[in-house]
């Protein structure tokens, strides 16, 4: 029952009240109780000298007409008495209850104002048990207010980050392009058409990871429409063994795939999904040396298709392993910028995945060992 009442602030807010009529209630009955016999007394007083004054004057006046007016009077002061001592506690008790609600909601502006100003690490107390569930609203308001300022306050990290991370990635391929241009200009650089290749190798770059930024950035925001249909999962890899067969085949890396029979179909969009699988098999190409293998497995997981990619590749150390997905991110950063990889492809593979309520992970038995890239699908319901 309690654990109820604390819960809900409509209910606190009605208790509070019953509780300052109660007060006010209690301190009339007992200011009225603690008044009274000292106005009677007073009152009654005088009203015996004026009735014994008037019978010797020979005055008439009614006895019952004296008492009642000293009655009355002494009644009115005691009452008015108690009347100012219950306001005045009535008075105390709604401010200290009205001091509970109001403070946090006062807390609450100060601090979003701070957040408006770009400070984001104060947050709100939350005052009620979280684990019994004994979270009132105004709790539940704070809660969220505290976690609305901990994601802004994550977006407004990965936002410096990311403008950090695209200088940064920026800068290379500009240097190379000043460099060679400086040389050519110099005479430095002899004005071959191999030279002429570097420069336009960089600029390629430049073009590819631009394009790759502003996928992502689409990706990321979510600023796409899924046109989920019913799909063979098995069209889909044919598809992509189709387009990259003749690369493997150029770099001698034997390209296959598994055979699940009766694989029930998934509710993707065969475009994005087709996109997820080139980059996984695009980048099991590129981490393997020639002579290697890469296979892609299908299973069933329950209400999941599960699609592998297993490369005998240069495989991912474990402590590398859980930082793949994060944009930018390369094992050999020097390896890896000669091969022009950008480190966003994983990371746009993972925000399609997941738009589709999947999951993506990778798994290496170390460096030189190779690794698969799982991947799940929904299966059409
Ligand atoms: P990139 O464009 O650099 O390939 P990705 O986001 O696709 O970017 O991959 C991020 C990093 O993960 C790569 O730079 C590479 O170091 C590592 N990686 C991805 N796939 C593999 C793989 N099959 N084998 C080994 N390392 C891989």
């Amino acid at each position: 029952m309690l654990k109820y009442f604390r819960a809900h602030l409509a209910w606190k807010l009605f208790l509070s009240y019953v509780v300052v009529v109660l007060v006010g209630v209690l301190v009339l009955a007992t200011a009225t109780s603690l008044s009274l016999p000292a106005a009677y007394d007073r009152h009654m007083a005088g009203t015996s000298a004026m009735m014994s004054g008037n019978n010797m004057m020979g005055n008439s006046q009614p006895i019952e007409l004296e008492l009642f007016n000293g009655y009355q009077a002494s009644v009115t002061e005691a009452l008015s008495l108690a009347t100012g001592a219950a306001l005045l506690a009535a008075i105390l008790a709604s401010y200290l209850i009205s001091r509970q609600v109001v403070v946090p909601i006062q807390r609450m502006m100060a601090i979003s104002h701070r957040i408006a100003e770009g400070e984001y690490e104060e947050r709100l107390d939350v005052s009620g048990n979280l684990h019994n569930n004994q979270v009132d609203e105004l709790d539940q308001l704070a809660l969220s207010f505290n976690q609305m300022a901990d994601k802004l306050e994550k977006t407004e990290t990965m936002r410096c980050q990311l403008i950090g991370d695209v200088s940064h990635e920026l800068r290379t391929p500009l240097t190379a392009i000043k460099g060679y241009m400086e040389g050519l200009m110099d005479g430095v650089l002899p004005a071959t058409p191999d030279t002429f290749q570097q420069v336009h190798n960089e600029a390629d770059r430049l073009q590819r990871l631009v394009n790759d930024l502003q996928e992502l950035s689409r990706v990321e925001a979510g600023a796409f429409q899924l046109q989920i249909k019913a799909v063979t999962i098995d069209d889909i890899i044919d598809t992509v063994i189709g387009h990259l067969n003749r690369q493997f085949d150029e770099k001698g890396i034997l390209l296959d795939k598994g055979h699940y029979v009766d694989l029930p179909k998934v509710a993707v969009d065969k475009d994005r999904i087709i996109q997820v699988l080139t980059n996984l098999v695009g980048n099991a190409l590129q981490y393997t040396q020639p002579g290697g293998k890469v296979r892609v497995e299908t299973s069933r997981n329950k209400n999941e298709v599960v699609i592998s990619i297993i490369d005998t590749g240069i495989g991912i150390s474990p402590e590398q392993l859980p930082h793949i997905f994060y944009r930018f991110y390369r094992t050999d950063k020097s390896r890896a910028r000669v091969s022009g990889g950008s480190g966003i492809g994983l990371t746009i593979a993972q925000a399609l995945v997941k738009a589709h309520h999947g999951r993506i992970w990778a798994e290496s038995a170390g460096e030189g060992k190779g690794s698969t890239f799982h991947f799940t699908l929904p299966v059409v319901s």
